[in-house]
């Protein structure tokens, strides 16, 4: 298996218990995938390891301002943070997002010098009308900035994030080819209800770069399963 990326979204959780654990895994073991560890930003200095990368849930365009509860990419570089991730499908439904707001919040973090990881996926109402291809290529269309900079794309169907579905290898294989076209140049990942038991599968279909992972990244076990998967060609 390639090194693949690993992506943690420990959304609004987390605590010191749970940061040392993933002290203590990391400083006995060195994972030979990208690892981005992504918790709430109040511990974001606080999870730093020098075996992993660390990035923010979210981010304002604004490099500074009155903007009451929010973080900008310049104070996000300046606590050493590397990524980011953008139009999460629970900021887009609870906080009204738009793939014009994730456009504007991109470009910030570009500038800022931080890598923007854009969640995009269908909605069950999407998919069951047959539309997940016009549906996801509207979202990357009005949400990427055109640049030659770095960027990760996380396909995660609205439908899997956090409800034990998960689509067939075949569907996942089809929207990701869908997306490489594309996209060639960015790395693709997957996202929604990876677990320890269907990561390896899921991360042997074909363009899958890597997979961004919610509920599964609070339990520390999830990286030892990845430890036990086949070794890696780079
Ligand atoms: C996510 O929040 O990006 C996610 C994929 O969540 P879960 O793994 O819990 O479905």
């Amino acid at each position: 298996m390639d090194k693949k990326y690993i992506i943690a979204n420990w959304k609004m959780n987390g605590d010191r218990h749970l940061i040392q654990q993933y002290h203590d895994f990391f400083s006995q073991h060195t994972l030979n995938h990208h690892v981005v560890i992504c918790p709430p930003f109040s511990f974001l200095e606080q999870i730093k390891h020098q075996n992993y990368h660390v990035g923010a849930q979210d981010c304002h365009f604004e490099k500074s301002g009155a903007y009451t509860g929010s973080i900008s990419p310049t104070i996000l570089k300046g606590l050493g943070t590397k990524y980011v991730i953008l139009g999460h499908c629970e900021r887009r439904s609870q906080y009204s997002e738009t793939n014009e707001l994730v456009y504007k919040k991109a470009a910030a973090a570009l500038d800022a010098d931080i890598i923007p990881i854009f969640c995009i996926g269908e909605t069950l109402q999407a998919k069951e009308n047959g539309q997940t291809a016009a549906f996801i290529e509207k979202q990357l269309q009005e949400s990427i900035p055109k640049t030659q900079k770095k960027m990760i794309i996380a396909y995660e169907p609205v439908w899997a994030i956090g409800t034990g579905k998960v689509p067939t290898p075949e569907y996942i294989q089809n929207v990701h080819a869908l997306i490489y076209k594309l996209y060639p140049k960015h790395p693709i990942l997957y996202g929604g209800s990876v677990n320890k038991q269907n990561c390896q599968a899921i991360l042997n279909i074909e363009n899958v770069n890597g997979v961004l992972v919610g509920g599964a990244s609070l339990d520390i076990s999830f990286f030892e399963t990845l430890m036990h998967m086949p070794k890696n060609n780079e």
